[in-house]
Formats: structure tokens, C-alpha cells, sequence
């Protein structure tokens, strides 16, 4: 049985964020999360079930229910088992080797990642990764560039789903960027502790606002920029917000 992976959807775009910022890039975009974050813009990768939207709705405040929205995804139509031999073929109708696989949350499925990255490397494609931390990679350690996005207080997951201290740890250790999106002053604070508590190298952290507009965009950037300048810490743009709004 050739190996696949569960895929939700492949496009062509740049990089928006981080230390790869502008680069022209090849979004494989994996189905299925261990987190429930409220304003997870991704839905699409796994909410596919009432039971889920109806637990998650008891576990916030109803102020933020209008974040969850109403609509629950058709697992059917949304995900599709794809073979690595596929995914490579599509691959060569893009202009990029630089592949970015995100979700979701990837490193559920890395043992298919795994040979997807040992199948293309040699054929000169180069590929980073987006997570949201809390899965220690044991595969992949040395063969791809890490993007680490830490959940905050604010995502509602509870604190020890969100923060798994071995797999941050383990973060801190490999080819790996640290990025928190910034909404409030707070956050602020929130992430400077994670990055205290978890020994983040603070040279590999981005702050970056959030928002869904461009508009609200830069009146959050002017703000985070002068805090970066004062933290020392790096800031990122979020090109794809700037660019394409919300849209996905
Ligand atoms: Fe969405 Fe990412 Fe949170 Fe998963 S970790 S729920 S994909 S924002």
C-alpha cells in the first residue's frame, strides 16, 4: 500500500511570516488538530462534528461564541487521502521547491511527512514546517526548519494541552522559529513568560500582530513595532493579511 497523507488542501502562494518571509512557496496544507483554539482560522481542518462545535461552545463564555461561528465542516469534502507519488507530480507544476507543510497540525502525520521529505529532498525541494508546538518531533528532528507557534491564554485550549514543556524543549534544540501573534497587552506579557519558562532562544522569536484586515493590520503593527524595539525582540509582518485580508 503506497504511504499518503490526509490532506485538506495543496495551493501556491509566498511565505507570509517569519524568517522566510516573500518566499514562493508551496503550501501542503494537512487535515486534522490536537488544539480547539477559538479563532483558529483553519476550521475547515477539523471541525467536522456538531458533538465538537456543542463541547466546545459549553467551554467558553458565550461572549465568544460569534468566534466559533456556526458552521461545522463536512469531513467528505474537506480532507482527501493523498499518495506521496501524487503530491509529488503536483509539485512539479509549481515554479518553488520550497515546500511549507501546515494544518491543522502536521506532526500528527509525521511518519508520512517523513518520507514525503525523504522522497523530494534529493530532488532539490527544501521544507519547513508549521506547528503549534506540542508534538515532540522524533523523525524529523534534523531534516526541516521548524516554524513553532506557541497557543496562548487566549485560544482557550487548557494550559497543559497548549504547553507541553518536552516538546518545547525539544523545539529549543532544533532548526526552529518561535512566533506569537500579539492581540492585546497582555499577550504581551503571556508570551514573554512562555518564552521565560520554556528557555526559548529569544534571537529565534517573532511577535506579530493580529488581525484580519489590512487595515486593522497596521494600526496593530505601529503599536507591536515600538514594543519589539523596546523588548528586543524581532517583529514579523503577516504579508498574507496585508495582501489577501481574511480570505482563504
Ligand atoms: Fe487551528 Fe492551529 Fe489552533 Fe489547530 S493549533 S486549532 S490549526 S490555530
Amino acid at each position: 500500500m503506497p504511504m499518503k497523507l490526509l490532506v485538506s488542501e495543496v495551493f501556491y502562494s509566498i511565505q507570509g511570516e517569519g524568517p522566510t518571509i516573500g518566499t514562493p512557496s508551496i503550501f501542503l496544507r494537512l487535515s486534522g488538530c490536537n488544539l480547539r483554539c477559538i479563532w483558529c482560522d483553519t476550521k475547515y481542518t477539523w471541525l467536522f462534528s456538531q458533538k465538537t462545535m456543542n463541547e466546545l461552545k459549553q467551554s467558553i463564555p458565550e461572549r465568544l461564541h460569534y468566534m466559533l461561528g456556526n458552521k461545522v465542516y463536512d469531513r467528505n469534502i474537506e480532507t482527501r487521502q493523498v499518495t506521496l507519488g501524487e503530491l509529488g507530480k503536483l509539485f512539479q507544476s509549481f515554479p518553488s521547491k520550497h515546500v511549507v507543510i501546515t494544518g491543522g497540525e502536521p506532526l500528527l502525520q509525521e511518519k508520512p511527512i517523513h518520507e514525503l521529505i525523504a522522497l523530494l529532498t534529493p530532488k532539490g525541494y527544501s521544507f519547513e514546517i508549521e506547528t503549534n508546538g506540542t508534538i515532540t518531533p522524533t523523525l524529523l528532528q534534523n531534516r526541516v526548519q521548524f516554524n513553532v507557534s506557541p497557543k496562548l491564554a487566549n485560544s482557550y485550549n487548557p494550559e497543559k494541552k497548549r504547553l507541553v514543556k518536552e516538546a518545547l524543549e525539544s523545539f529549543s534544540k532544533l532548526n526552529s522559529y518561535f512566533k506569537f501573534v500579539i492581540d492585546k497587552e497582555k499577550d504581551l506579557s503571556e508570551a514573554l513568560s512562555i518564552i521565560e519558562a520554556y528557555s526559548l532562544p529569544k534571537h529565534k522569536v517573532y511577535f506579530m500582530p493580529q488581525a484580519t484586515t489590512p487595515q486593522a493590520l497596521r494600526e496593530k503593527a505601529e503599536w507591536l513595532i515600538e514594543k519589539c524595539k523596546s523588548l528586543n525582540i524581532k517583529y514579523s509582518h503577516r504579508l498574507h493579511v496585508e495582501v489577501y485580508g481574511g480570505k482563504r
